[in-house]
């Protein structure tokens, strides 16, 4: 590698006193990625409950590994994101300057055992299943960051499944690099799930809640949502809700018209949650009951056709409605 590769790939780097910060928080850390052990999948190690994508899709909550290749990267600054992203920096990754997926993986993988270890000695804590979360089966390519920013994601995704345990994969993505979406498609590279965070039907409300960086950022997601149509993928949108931004029966008519160019399979509505670093931006009255999101979710089924309300989990203030002329099982065997 070149002295001119090295700077770059220095410059990629989290640095090291927001990599101290973010140990401290129980994140693991290498170079430019991050992996974290959920809560939910925390409280699945004390036999205390599961997340709400097992209720809906059948995932392993304490088989998961949630992680990002670009732990702080990300071209939107959300007013909702409970992430660092007061520390995010660049938005671009250097193909010359990344880590190779293999890397990223091993290395994460001992950071997350490093995260697992206490719980070996925690009398409470499911064994069994403490053994079985040594080998994830299901990866979350969400946590911080864009994932999508990550040149070599193709990859990255063929990479997890090679893996013998596999058996699901789910990329969250602000739909912001459109390209590397159909990238994914024609390298053979597709997620089991691809959710695309939808939270504004027009551009003015997607301008004031997602505080993008670049400036065809609208253009780009609307690319995103056409993507999703077309995609062998499962797809889901999720619309998170903030009181006084995005909520509204009007608004849900706004969002019917917006989903129907993505048509996907689900959409899950979700409840804006004051955790993390969104307490800092937005007050807890943002936060919607789950009896507002249920309503919310049945204007949204009214306005579209050819939707119907699949579930719903009370502790992530979260339902979901199944797309039935594009039927999918929703357990994912
Ligand atoms: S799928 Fe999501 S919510 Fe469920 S355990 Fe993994 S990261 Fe947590």
């Amino acid at each position: 590698m070149s002295c001119a590769d090295e700077h770059v790939q220095d410059l990629i780097q989290i640095k090291p006193i927001i990599a101290r910060q973010l140990r401290s928080a129980k994140y693991g850390v290498y170079n430019h990625s991050t992996v974290e052990l959920c809560h939910w999948t925390k409280k699945s190690f004390m036999d205390e409950g599961t997340c709400y994508k097992h209720r809906f899709y059948g995932i392993d909550t304490h088989r998961c590994m949630e992680f990002s290749p670009a732990g702080m990267f990300c071209e939107n600054r959300c007013i909702y994101c409970w992430r660092p992203m007061e520390f995010y920096e660049h938005i671009e990754m250097p193909s010359n300057a990344v880590d190779e997926p293999q890397a990223i993986i091993d290395n994460l993988m001992h950071e997350r055992f490093r995260l697992m270890s206490g719980y070996f000695g925690n009398a409470d804590a499911n064994k069994a299943k403490l053994r079985e979360a040594m080998r994830p089966t299901h990866y979350a390519i969400s946590l911080s960051g864009e994932p999508t920013m990550y040149p070599k994601l193709p990859e990255l995704i063929r990479h997890l499944k090679s893996l013998k345990d596999t058996r699901s994969i789910f990329l969250v993505t602000n739909g912001q690099e459109p390209d590397m979406l159909y990238r994914l498609e024609e390298e053979d590279a597709l997620p089991t799930q691809i959710y695309l965070s939808t939270n504004a039907p027009n551009k003015r409300l997607f301008y004031l809640i997602n505080k993008p960086r670049l400036r065809d950022a609208w253009e780009r997601w609307l690319k995103s949502l056409e993507f999703l149509a077309s995609t062998k993928a499962r797809t889901v949108a999720r619309i998170t809700l903030i009181r006084s931004y995005n909520y509204g029966l009007d608004t849900a008519r706004e969002f019917a018209e917006i989903l129907r160019i993505g048509n996907p399979h689900f959409i899950e509505v979700k409840s804006y949650m004051h955790v993390g670093n969104s307490i800092n931006r937005l007050s807890a009255d943002e936060m919607l009951s789950m009896d507002e999101v249920l309503a919310f979710t049945e204007a949204l089924e009214y306005h579209l056709d050819g939707y119907a309300l699949y579930d719903w989990s009370i502790p992530s203030r979260v339902a979901v409605l199944q797309n039935v002329k594009r039927y999918v099982d929703p357990i994912i065997r």
